[in-house]
């Protein structure tokens, strides 16, 4: 039995080891995750009080059309109803653009470091890939923009990029959606749309009805806490989202993240809180960072990459022994880093007395 050629060439997603089996090999009873950009505040405790009320049937089928959000998001970001798909995270969607717009024959073009997905689901489909490195974290634009050519079909902008941390300015966003030619659809995923300070908003969802070859891709994994649902939402003109719905499972989100990501779509509070812990624990890190003298880029989400005097590796091995487990640079294609996510005050306090030991120890 042969699958498609493309899966020779690629494995399975390698999860990260699971909490209860560093428990086990390390004898520590507790685990500070910060590998995976997770909210480590939780979600809407609205949530919680919701679930302890009403049970939900599940002997139904989910609104495939997912209405009762729809309506909300539509409402809220000013946008038609059919200018939204939902997918289970936002992954999926990145899944179902490649199904639907890449083939044998066709390029996409992407940053490099960036969002592992996009390759992954391209590949499969037998695209070629055209990997443009980043400059200093950011995406080279002009770079990208010059690779495209009429056998382009996708191109992935990441902002801020995942795992750089780094965000475009508006006016590049800008000039570049419209010097990309409009056969090329142009992805930009905000996964973590909600952390970027406002004044560098690219108000991506103002350009949609300019350019009909544009798709926004968020989600409710990271600020709002639910990754463990599966929701996510891309936004696009309706001609996109007409094809994406075609290859879309008809059941593709369930019941209960449609009901669940809506409450937390209301809370705004909620999210406030978030994006305000996580600022001050981004700042009061890097502090901790400047004062001995180990640089990091520049960061507009919840997670900030960090060089580190050995390789990512070691650190990362240094530190699992210790609770933490944290995503070594190695894996990301960006060496001599780690990728950690800014957890509680109460855990980063006792990573920076960690970080400061092997730093001593180090040097
Ligand atoms: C986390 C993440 C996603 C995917 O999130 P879902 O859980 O599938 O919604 C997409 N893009 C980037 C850049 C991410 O970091």
């Amino acid at each position: 039995m042969k699958g498609k050629a493309a899966l020779e060439l690629l494995e399975p997603y390698q999860q990260g080891k699971q909490i209860q089996d560093i428990k086990d090999q390390y004898g520590i009873d507790r685990i500070v995750k910060l590998s995976s950009n997770e909210n480590p505040y939780g979600y809407s405790s609205k949530i919680d009080a919701f679930l302890l009320e009403h049970r939900l049937g599940f002997d139904m089928y989910p609104d495939g059309y997912t209405a009762e959000l729809r309506t909300a998001l539509a409402l809220k970001l000013k946008v038609e109803e059919s200018e939204i798909v939902f997918g289970s995270g936002s992954e999926e969607i990145v899944q179902m653009i490649c199904r639907a717009f890449l083939y044998p024959g066709v390029n996409t073009v992407m940053p490099k470091p960036t969002f592992p997905q996009y390759k992954h689901n391209a590949v499969i489909e037998g695209a070629e890939i055209k990997e443009i490195p980043t400059k200093g974290g950011y995406l080279d634009l002009a770079s990208i923009l010059a690779a495209v050519d009429d056998d382009t079909q996708v191109v992935w902008l990441c902002s801020p990029n995942n795992p750089t941390g780094n965000a475009m300015a508006k006016q590049d966003f800008y000039d570049f959606i419209t010097r990309c030619p409009e056969h090329v659809l142009v992805v930009l995923d905000e996964a973590y749309y909600e952390y970027l300070d406002p004044v560098r908003d690219l108000e991506s969802i103002k350009q949609l009805p300019n350019f009909k070859n544009l798709i926004i891709l968020r989600t409710f994994s990271k600020a709002y806490g639910l990754a463990g649902l599966r929701i996510g939402y891309g936004l696009a003109a309706e001609q996109i989202i007409t094809k994406l719905n075609v290859v879309r499972g008809p059941f593709n989100t369930t019941s209960i993240a449609q009901k669940l990501a809506l409450i937390a779509w209301k809370d705004g509070e909620f999210l406030n809180q978030t994006i305000s812990n996580n600022n001050r624990v981004k700042r009061s890190f890097q502090y901790f960072l400047d004062q001995i003298g180990w640089e990091y880029y520049p960061s507009e989400t919840n997670f900030l990459l960090v060089c580190t005097p050995k390789s990512g590796i070691d650190l990362f091995e240094y530190l699992i022994k210790h609770g933490f487990i944290v995503r070594p640079g190695e894996l990301l294609g960006i060496p001599n880093t780690i990728r950690l996510t800014l957890g509680l005050e109460k855990d980063m306090e006792q990573l920076q007395q960690l970080l400061l030991t092997y730093n001593n120890e180090e040097t």
